[in-house]
């Protein structure tokens, strides 16, 4: 896929940062937040819900194409773009009437193939940039599945928001990161920029700066959080929204890095380390190979000698000791606990298969 640069969104250079009240309720609202993030001059793009997705009925749904007026303003007289959240071909027209400059499908349709397929087709022939707000459940390909729906009817201005997913049960965060699923799309669509949405990740606002910094360092190509006039009075999602004067203490203290430097020390220093990396690196495969191995042989060892593939107690022993190990040496215990899980599960199919492959000729 050849996705254009969000440079050629015209709205600024990345990190993209949009902000705007999760959705918007009147006019005096939308103008009071669309001002005073113009004023902060750290804001290229106005997000604002219209059409709310909620997940019971009976709550605040949105004010529908009454808000696109008042987002007409915020374009004309305030002069900020804005970007709106469209599940419907309906939504799509409307946008495109309105001169909406940027849309977004949100965590719910996206988990919906036939819903991106109906919103693609109503935005095929423009040329208007989509965010694709990852999925509810962790599913790397059902986000890019989306991403390449819109893609094969010919937008190519697109990217990704990563917004975390659906926990099961009590957690700290409302929508649980899995940075690694947004790495993984980005490694599968290398031109493809993905924003991140700390706000309905952490869904509360004292979380936000903690989760925006972490996309940063990450080097995500944006950041959309959520603000709102008076955030204790938000018709939606009123934990997570930010109160302007906030936000704008927010984007002072993050910290932007640059993903590399022309630096000749600083490359060759760096260079130095991958080349240490790489190597210990080789020489885990080799000791994992080996390791199988003797896994291998055990399998068969054990066969001959009619004894079970697992002993518990021997597994007990080796989680009790590793850990122990890489406490010792500064690794946290999930962490070793995870790696031998892994390990373990490889040694044990390698074991079953040796049985199997014995049970069958004999
Ligand atoms: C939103 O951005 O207001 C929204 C509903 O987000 P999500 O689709 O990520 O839940
Ligand atoms: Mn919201």
């Amino acid at each position: 896929m050849d996705i254009e640069p969000l440079a050629s969104w015209g709205l600024g250079a990345p990190p993209l940062i949009i902000a705007g009240p999760c959705s918007a309720e009147s006019e005096a609202q939308v103008l009071s937040v669309a001002r005073a993030l113009k004023a902060s001059g750290r804001v290229h793009l106005f997000r604002a819900g219209v059409w709310k997705p909620r997940s019971r009925p009976g709550t605040f749904s949105g004010e529908g194409v009454k808000a696109l007026e008042w987002l007409k303003i915020v374009r004309t007289e305030v002069q900020l773009p804005v970007t709106v959240e469209v599940a419907s071909p309906k939504h799509v027209e409307a946008c495109i009437d309105y001169g909406v400059d940027v849309v977004w499908l949100g965590a719910r349709t996206v988990s919906n193939p036939f819903s991106v397929d109906e919103i693609a087709r109503a935005l095929k022939g423009t040329d208007i940039p989509v965010m694709v707000k990852n999925p509810l459940s962790p599913d790397v390909e059902l986000w890019q599945g989306a991403i390449e729906r819109l893609y094969e009817v010919g937008l190519k201005r697109l990217a990704g928001v990563h917004r975390g997913f659906t926990p099961y049960g009590d957690s700290r965060y409302r929508n649980i990161p899995k940075w690694e699923i947004a790495i993984e799309l980005r490694r599968r669509i290398p031109s493809l920029p993905v924003i991140c949405d700390p706000s309905h990740m952490t869904g509360k606002a004292d979380l936000v700066p903690g989760a925006a910094q972490k996309a940063l360092d990450l080097n995500m190509s944006g950041l959309m959080i959520e603000v709102h006039p008076d955030p204790d009075k938000a018709l939606s999602d009123k934990d997570q929204q930010l109160s302007p004067e906030t936000f704008v203490t927010l984007i002072e203290n993050l910290v932007f890095r640059k993903e590399t430097s022309d630096d000749s020390g600083f490359i060759n220093h760096l260079e130095d380390l991958r080349s240490q990396i790489d190597s210990i690196d080789s020489q885990l495969i080799d000791l994992i190979a080996q390791r199988m191995r003797i896994s291998g042989i055990m399998g068969e060892y054990k066969c001959k000698n009619s004894v079970t593939v697992l002993q518990l107690d021997r597994w007990i022993e080796i989680l009790r000791t590793r850990v122990e190990q890489g406490e010792q040496l500064g690794l946290s215990r999930s962490f070793v606990e995870e790696l031998m899980q892994f390990l373990h599960d490889e040694s044990i199919r390698l074991q079953t298969e040796v049985m199997d492959h014995h049970d069958k000729n004999h």
